[in-house]
């Protein structure tokens, strides 16, 4: 693979396996990866702690005054390819995976000024290139540039199984209707909120992976990779 690093950005709907595919590019290129859901899951998580939130209800005020004390970073090891997410320090990994948060998060990221937060943060770790981005506006608002844009999708019901299957893995006790309708819920918000909407950037490429496996479609994203370092390196 060439030496230029770009930037990849990688869109799509709720559990369709964006940070799978996000995580293996990042290990295979030698890019810095950034969840950016994880981070728009902390600010709910600082939220619900605080009791900001109350029947699904964020306080707007109370959040957008709480985002200054709100500092988010990330791990990432190489070994177990596990990207770590820290609230002021803390690790949270494991909690904002949790329902209670999949439940508030999408009200949360629908507050303006809390997008524009964090979306500086996103851009600032996008400085210098060689990253790869995860979540819904990355490639429409984050980095309306990037050289790469994936837009991923699966029907509700295989992104349902998959997550499922991943929270029973981790011990959790889930009920399979419950992730459905989450899933069906958050893409409803997700996609007809005012600010920032998921949609798919006209430049970009769809990748349905309702029947691929994560080999597949790793090798069709390096491919993809491949030739848009070769267009940028003939610009530049
Ligand atoms: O990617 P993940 O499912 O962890 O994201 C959790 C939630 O964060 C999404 O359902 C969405 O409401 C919000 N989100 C967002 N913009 C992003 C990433 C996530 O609004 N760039």
């Amino acid at each position: 693979m060439a030496d230029k690093k770009i930037i990849i950005a990688i869109d799509g709907h709720s559990s369709c396996g964006k940070s799978t595919l996000a995580k293996s590019l990042a290990r295979e290129l030698g890019y810095i990866y950034i969840d950016s859901g994880a981070m728009y899951r902390a600010v709910t998580l600082f939220a619900l702690r605080n009791g900001w939130i109350v029947n699904g209800q964020p306080d707007r005020q109370k959040v957008i005054s709480g985002l200054k004390d709100i500092f988010i970073t990330f791990q990432w090891d190489n070994e177990t390819e596990k990207n770590t997410t820290f609230l002021n320090g803390e690790n949270i990994e494991e909690e904002i995976r949790h329902l209670a948060v999949s439940q508030n998060v999408s009200p949360i990221s629908t507050i303006a000024e809390v997008r524009t937060e964090m979306v500086k943060q996103q851009r600032e770790n996008g400085k210098n290139k060689g990253i790869v981005m995860d979540g819904r506006d990355i490639g429409t608002v984050v980095f309306p540039d990037a050289e790469l844009k994936i837009f991923m999708t699966a029907s509700p019901e295989i992104r349902s199984q998959r997550r499922y299957k991943e929270l029973k893995e981790k011990g959790l006790d889930v009920d399979f209707d419950e992730i459905l309708q989450n899933v069906e819920e958050r893409d409803f918000i997700d996609s007809g909120r005012e600010v920032s909407p998921l949609r798919k950037a006209d430049d970009a490429l769809v990748l349905d992976n309702s029947h691929l496996s994560r080999e597949e479609q790793l090798q069709w994203s390096l491919n993809k990779v491949e030739e848009r370092v070769k267009v940028y390196e003939g610009r530049n």
